[in-house]
């Protein structure tokens, strides 16, 4: 569109450079915005428009898409999403990890609701099918658009249940067929948890088959693989078989090398994957923080779910396993107590301890570090997270700025809405919120902040493609990731000079700064850094036109 032409935009963003999302250097460039769509990207300063934006000195790039969430029951009681608003993400994957709330059939649902507990944001459970959960994710209007996965736990719950056993050949095909309808109600592909029940207890020829229905279909295939520590070369090899195996596009999923011992694996790993891209579609994704973030009975063998989470507390409550079950733990001798920290917890009384280490809260009860955390488990029927310090920082850099890297947060829930930005700046106090890992409101901008603006490793571009364009070219998005004529307005406008990251360890419900305007859909969700209220995202069903 030329200059001097009379049609009106609703938004004009003056003035801007455009980091298109493509990977190409930024320009200058107006992009004006018609109901939900960019309508030219041009000259157009002299154009009319109804609201008009100056962007001088300021980037204009995509939205962001944050490939790696937990938010499916959190987005249901906080449909704001305003931590992943404030850092400039327009959308969200969710399902990740083997975990999902839906395919579920009646029996198996109080078992799978355990399961997620850390993510249950108490809301009642009115969904069996696929289709029926993203009506529920639709009906509450979110804030951001949700790209859903189907995980492996919630369809091996609903057919073979909890049990640690290969799946039986009618059970196979009924998964299969599971996992078609899910796609055909809107599912984009396929995740697996390989460490946690029931999906552990699949084999590889478990997941090709399963693949090879999602493959058919051209989804994809998100894996938080069977190890990330001493077994991280054979998780990755068997990851990338299950891709070559099934013909599906694969993601691997928070891709680090936990514990000490296992620090600079991930040198060898990605010459693997590499060597796999050169003919499959491969990728990972990162976040840029040294501490992960789980469950806290992740930490104990695997053993202890067979049958489920329930089984897991009712062991506990069995002498002579509580005793096994300890004497796992205490033998484990890259476990670090003091780099554990107990994140959020169910119960009030325990409110106290969340952000505190294990050894801390040892002290505190005069308890062994093991007997605290089996304690912790019981007391809080298993709703207790963790965030542990398990990286190197070299190895975190190495992963991200790796040209296959897309970003993603891994954040586990969408804390109650805080309100906007104060200031100056004063931190919340803990107690009054779930304990959270930074990464939940830091994890884009801290790589500008970091591996743009500070240590040079990434150029804006690079890292602006790998959280939009290559993110939803990996997708298959249509029509978003790129600042394009007709592509859907999920914009970013954002100050070079002040983004960063605020949340830390010891504050982690801070906002980022420098995010100014983010548009989902055409509505500003952001406007000069604070919350609109409007929330105007989409559910995005697989092979819909959104
Ligand atoms: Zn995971």
């Amino acid at each position: 569109m030329e200059a001097g032409d009379l049609s009106m935009f609703d938004w004009l963003i003056v003035n801007g450079r455009v980091i298109d999302g493509t990977g190409r250097q930024p320009f200058f460039a107006d992009v004006g915005i018609v109901g939900e769509q960019i309508a030219a990207v041009g000259q157009l300063f002299h154009a009319e428009a109804k609201n008009r934006i100056d962007a001088m000195g300021k980037f204009v790039v995509p939205g962001f898409i944050d490939i790696h969430t937990h938010f499916d029951i959190a987005l249901l009681a906080h449909p704001e999403a305003y931590c992943s608003i404030s850092q400039g993400v327009t959308t969200v994957v969710i399902g990740n990890c083997g975990h999902s709330p839906v395919p579920i059939v009646g029996k198996r649902r109080n078992e799978l609701r355990q399961l997620l507990s850390v993510i249950e944001a108490g809301i009642e459970w009115r969904w069996e099918r696929f289709g029926e959960f993203l009506d529920e994710l639709e009906a509450v209007r979110p804030a951001v658009n949700i790209v859903p996965l189907v995980g492996h736990c919630a369809l091996r719950a609903s057919i073979v249940g909890f049990e640690n056993r290969p799946a039986k050949t009618d059970e196979l095909k009924a998964m299969q067929r599971l996992m078609e309808e899910c796609m055909d109600e809107g599912a984009w592909g396929l995740s697996s948890g390989l460490i946690y029940p029931p999906s552990a207890f699949a084999s590889i020829d478990e997941l090709v088959a399963l693949n090879e229905v999602v493959a058919r279909r051209g989804g994809i295939y998100a894996t938080h693989m069977r190890s990330e520590s001493d077994a991280l070369l054979t998780a990755v090899v068997e990851a990338l078989q299950t891709a070559i195996r099934s013909g599906v596009k694969l993601q691997i999923s928070h891709h680090k090398a936990s514990r000490k011992p296992n620090w600079g694996k991930v040198e060898v790993t990605l010459q693997l994957i590499e060597r796999a891209a050169l003919s499959h579609d491969v990728n990972f994704d990162a976040y840029p923080y040294t501490a992960g973030s789980s469950y806290l009975a992740q930490l104990l063998p695997l053993w202890a779910f067979e049958g489920g989470p329930s089984a897991m507390l009712e062991r506990l409550k069995d002498k002579h396993q509580r005793q096994q079950i300890l004497e796992a733990l205490e033998s484990d001798k890259s476990l670090e107590w003091d780099k554990v920290l107990v994140a959020s917890v169910a119960s009030d009384e325990y409110r106290p301890l969340q952000g505190k280490a294990v050894t801390e809260i040892a002290n505190q009860l005069g308890l062994s570090p093991a007997e605290t955390v089996l304690h912790l488990i019981e007391h809080e029927q298993n709703a207790v997270t963790m965030v542990w310090f398990v990286m190197d920082e070299r190895d975190v850099e190495r992963v991200l700025t790796h040209p296959l890297c897309l970003i993603g947060s891994d954040a586990l829930t969408i804390p109650a809405s805080i309100e906007p930005r104060p200031s100056p700046l004063v931190p919340r106090p803990i107690s009054s919120l779930p304990y959270v890992h930074p990464r939940t409101y830091g994890t884009f901008p801290k790589v500008l902040r970091w591996l743009v603006k500070e240590n040079g490793k990434l150029t804006w571009h690079e890292a602006i493609a790998k959280m939009t364009g290559k993110t939803a070219e990996k997708l298959g998005l249509k029509r978003r990731g790129l600042v394009r004529e007709s592509y859907f307005a999920d914009l970013i406008v954002f100050d070079p000079e002040r983004v960063r990251d605020c949340a830390t360890y010891e504050n982690p419900h801070l906002p980022a700064e420098g995010i100014e305007w983010v548009f989902v859909n055409g509505v500003p969700a952001l406007a000069n850094g604070q919350p609109t209220g409007d929330r105007n995202g989409q559910v995005l069903r697989f092979g819909s036109d959104l």
